[in-house]
């Protein structure tokens, strides 16, 4: 029986590790935990520990761990579909299909029938446009209109376009005529309410039906033919069309997006029907928004590049960033072809044909670089590249910097754009620093307060300084360990969790994933990455971290990011003298130009440390 992650905390919240382990293994406390003989492996001192607070368990002696379930698991050997009904029959706890209630059952049924009679409702004002469009004298304009743009009698079946005729209760009466109600052309966006009735939303219009990325009807969008406000008009919102999820014509792209892994992203229907009709299959259209998030999870599953079109003027480097802001950190190769002297695809397409748009595609740069490339262009457009000039080009860079995952990436993108500019990559990197610091403290969250209650009371040990690298990793998993509530703010310091040993990694690794910082909310993938770093997590949270009065946990992991920092440089330092001592004599003053600013670098770090640390001191006296 598969159980939901409610139902599973419900169980979790329901059975006290102390309670349960207790009708096995006699347990004495021990400070804030408890103690007893482990019940793994046989032992005369107890080194079976429980820790009531973080709801888990861990044998010293034998490695064993884990939380509740995985107690019950381990000791009646069973797997743990079986532990959660054993425990929650323990508590009391209905199982799902008992507890389930009729209603909510009903509610989901209802819901179900709902959104089928929406998309039958669709089905039918689809095959009903369409119909119009080819039959009805009215429509004699818009045919007229789609010859001129290329929409042949062949695309038009191929898109299944229609005419949605002037008059506004033709549709609802035939819709009514069906048995649908008032209700359902409302809530399927195709209508609209006004004192004299209801009527349709969409009058003397071209209409392009929509599919969902299921291949299921969601919705239309209709081009005004003749004079009218707006040009174009999609379904109202609603359960079935929600655009921010939608590209069209997304059954006809599929098939392409798969096989060539890579997506034309355009503006228009229009223009990606002129795409697919010069067989550019995997080009897709946004419904007059910008790329959001969902869209691009969607491509993700399809494609590994994306390629979009874009004028290089101004409203096209604004679209670009936006594209950007959704698309940059996804793992997305990101493009942007350039379109000049003509206004869109679909007329470069027509007036030149599918070479002219391919040679635009295979000289289509990334992102990055048509972002630096538009920037500098307007800034020549607008009185030349002044200094400031030159930092608003980068500037407008460092939104989109941010969001990239890796800081080597981040570092070439930064060069890259430097050298583009005609500044330092060095001044280029500071500049982005400062940027990186005000939104990280824009970003903070308020800190917990010092040592929060709950915290063990045992006698804690002053804080000492650790010596090595792997001693300042594991200080830092300790102290985010006991303080869950740290985990989000060391994400944003530290850019790159590269831990020094492959057990610090895998811990780090599973804190990075685990949500709230809370390692039990982490399903086993079963690697063994996977119980190595769970089973240093566990041991570390049996031995807490040392908090001084006067040193708040924020501050506490402020330093410890800091030693590490200085623990990095060193061994940069170090590796770099045995490259240097290792070089020929040309290499050499290169190596020697590295480790002198390696050096300031910590010269810098450890001032900068002794100043807060004074400044820290004389606050807390
Ligand atoms: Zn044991």
């Amino acid at each position: 029986m598969a159980f939901t992650p409610e139902f599973i905390q419900q169980v979790r919240d329901a059975s006290d590790i102390v309670s349960v382990v207790q009708q096995w293994v006699p347990l004495k406390k021990a400070g804030a935990n408890y103690k007893g003989l482990c019940p793994f492996h046989s032992e005369k001192s107890p080194s079976f520990n429980v820790h009531p607070a973080k709801q888990i368990y861990h044998c010293f002696g034998c490695g064993e761990g884990g939380d509740v379930f995985g107690f019950v698991q381990k000791l009646t050997k069973v797997g743990f579909g079986e532990a959660v009904k054993s425990l929650a029959e323990r508590a009391g706890i209905p199982l799902p299909e008992e507890a389930r209630d009729a209603g909510q059952r009903e509610e989901e049924e209802a819901r179900r029938r709902e959104l089928e009679e929406l998309g039958k409702l669709l089905d039918l004002a689809a095959v009903w446009f369409r119909r119009h469009l080819e039959e009805s004298e009215e429509a004699g304009p818009a045919r007229a209109y789609a010859e001129k743009r290329g929409l042949d009698a062949v695309t038009r079946e191929k898109f299944q376009l229609g005419w949605a005729p002037v008059d506004g209760r033709a549709l609802i009466q035939a819709a009514l005529k069906k048995g649908f109600s008032e209700a359902a052309l409302e809530k399927a966006g195709l209508s609209l309410r006004s004192e004299r009735g209801v009527y349709s939303r969409f009058r003397a219009r071209l209409m392009f039906p929509i599919a969902d990325p299921k291949n299921r009807l969601a919705g239309f969008g209709g081009r005004i033919v003749g004079e009218g406000e707006p040009k174009y008009l999609n379904s109202a919102e609603g359960p079935l069309f929600n655009k921010s999820r939608l590209l069209y014509p997304w059954p006809h792209a599929k098939e392409a997006l798969g096989k060539g892994r890579e997506a034309l992203i355009v503006e228009g229907y229009l223009d990606a029907i002129a795409c697919h009709q010069y067989g550019f299959a995997q080009a897709v259209a946004t419904l007059g928004t910008a790329l959001t998030e969902e869209h691009a999870k969607l491509l993700k599953r399809y494609v590994s590049r994306v390629i979009l079109l874009f004028d290089a003027d101004a409203a096209g480097l604004r679209a670009a960033r936006r594209a950007g802001d959704a698309l940059v950190g996804t793992g997305l190769e990101i493009r942007v072809a350039r379109l000049s002297g003509v206004k869109d695809p679909d007329e470069l397409l027509r007036a030149q044909g599918a070479p002219a748009l391919q040679s635009a595609l295979d000289a289509a740069v990334p992102l990055f670089e048509f972002c630096v490339q538009a920037g500098l262009a307007q800034a020549q457009a607008n009185g030349g590249l002044t200094p400031q000039a030159r930092v608003a080009v980068l500037a407008d860079l460092h939104p989109l910097l941010v969001k990239l995952a890796s800081a080597v990436e981040i570092e070439a993108e930064l060069a890259k754009a430097a050298q583009a500019v005609g500044v330092s990559p060095e001044a280029a990197a500071e500049d982005y620093a400062a940027f990186k610091k005000g939104a990280r403290r824009a970003a903070t969250l308020p800190l917990p307060g010092p040592a929060a209650a709950g915290a063990p009371a045992q006698a804690l040990a002053p804080v000492r300084a650790p010596e090595g690298l792997t001693l300042a990793e594991r200080e830092i998993l300790r102290l985010l360990v006991c303080e869950p509530g740290l985990v989000e703010e060391a994400k944003l310091d530290i850019a790159e969790p590269v831990f020094s040993t492959p057990e610090l990694q895998a811990a780090i690794d599973l804190l990075w994933r685990a949500p709230g910082g809370s390692i039990l909310a982490l399903t086993d993938d079963g690697s063994e990455a996977h119980q190595v770093g769970e089973n240093l997590l566990r041991e570390l949270s049996f031995q807490p971290q040392a908090l001084s009065e006067n040193l708040k946990p924020a501050e506490l992991l402020k330093d410890l990011l800091a030693t590490r920092q200085e623990r990095l440089l060193e061994r940069d330092r170090a590796d770099l003298k045995l490259a240097l001592r290792q070089a020929e004599a040309s290499g050499a003053t290169e190596i020697l130009k590295k480790i002198q600013l390696t050096d300031q670098a910590i010269l810098d770090l450890r001032r900068e440390r002794r100043q807060k640390h004074l400044a820290t001191h004389e606050d807390s006296e």
